[in-house]
């Protein structure tokens, strides 16, 4: 079974590359199941990755992302883009991509053979988010796709999360939600490279927005340096705002791209990437360790006072 599977691969790989969005889907299956095929997966996409821009986009549920995302790949197929969608769930580890699924109002693109979407859940995979998505990334950014956008529902921590996955960190909020309260206390001021108050036909749009204008000015935004974040408003519903979004978007790639921002934002993405499947290999082989029963034995070793604890660690990571 295994074997007819990774015989699979590279033909999976090639039907990806020429742009089957069946390929596409069944490497993000396999990425989403953390099939053991992945190894030689990611080798073959390796040589063609690294094209694709990547744009986060976050923010409370029901504040727009869907709609958002919608406009956003209207406005990028308008140039001619190839664009990927990928909806992460951090929050609901068993939902198996259905529940957002539902949630992804794409539907006007849904016919589009330029633009992939696709929902996924991290299913409480050891290193989550971090370990699961920059490798599905990397299978759409190799499947050519000039612009990626992870849409993630903004909660907690996973916005800040998010912001390492992202070239450009998008955060979403809306008038009269208390968000911009909230979006301080969640420290993803700090985080956003571009603000949208969505729903800007309600009342207290333009009290958001300077809210949130004041805050930015506030914080310290020490990486980003001369980055003056915008915040912009829109009507999602309406496509109101796409110029404006599209025109901080691009503003900001290239304020990176002069600064060298770009290059150390992928360069630490790759870091935490390798670092989450590093992690991961050394909890599996560690599990072996325990079945193996020696970690038993040098336990035992350190409850009689024959080893000290530092010690028995480090004969199991050299054992490793
Ligand atoms: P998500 O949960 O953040 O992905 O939010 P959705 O995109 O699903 O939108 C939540 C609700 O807000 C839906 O009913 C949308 O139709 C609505 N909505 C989206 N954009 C706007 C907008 O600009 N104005 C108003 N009034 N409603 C909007």
């Amino acid at each position: 079974m295994r074997s007819r599977r990774s015989a699979d691969v590279p033909t999976l790989v090639a039907h990806a590359r020429e742009g089957s969005a069946r390929a596409v889907a069944r490497l993000i299956t396999l990425v989403e199941n953390a099939d053991p095929s992945l190894r030689e997966v990611m080798a073959a996409l390796a040589p063609h990755s690294g094209h694709a821009r990547i744009i986060g986009l976050t923010g409370s549920p029901g504040v727009g992302k869907s709609t958002t995302t919608s406009m956003l790949v209207g406005a990028l197929r308008a140039e001619g883009k190839r664009v990927g969608v990928l909806a992460v769930d951090p929050t609901s580890p068993f939902s198996g991509g259905a529940l957002l699924g539902d949630r992804i109002r794409l539907v006007e693109h849904s016919l589009d053979r330029e633009v992939y979407m696709r929902s996924m859940a991290s299913r409480g995979h050891l290193g989550g988010l971090s370990w699961s998505t920059p490798q599905a990334l990397r299978v759409l950014d190799a499947a050519g796709c000039d612009v990626v956008i992870v849409e993630t529902v903004g909660v907690g921590q996973s916005e800040v999360e998010v912001a390492g996955l992202a070239d450009t960190t998008v955060v979403l909020l809306a008038p009269g939600m208390g968000d911009g309260i909230q979006a301080a206390k969640a420290g993803i001021l700090e985080v956003g490279d571009v603000f949208v108050v969505n729903k800007a036909d309600r009342d207290g749009a333009d009290i958001t927005v300077r809210e949130i204008r004041q805050m930015i000015s506030l914080g310290d935004r020490t990486e980003s340096g001369l980055w003056r974040p915008p915040v912009i408003k829109a009507i999602a519903e309406r496509g109101e705002g796409a110029g404006d979004l599209m025109e901080g978007l691009n503003n900001h790639l290239a304020w990176m791209t002069e600064h060298g921002v770009l290059h150390q934002r992928r360069i630490d993405r790759a870091s935490r990437e390798i670092e989450a499947i590093a992690l991961r290999q050394v909890r599996a082989r560690m599990g072996e360790v325990r079945h193996g029963r020696s970690l038993d034995d040098l336990a035992a070793e350190v409850v009689a006072g024959q080893q000290d604890p530092y010690a028995a660690a480090d004969r199991v990571i050299a054992a490793l």
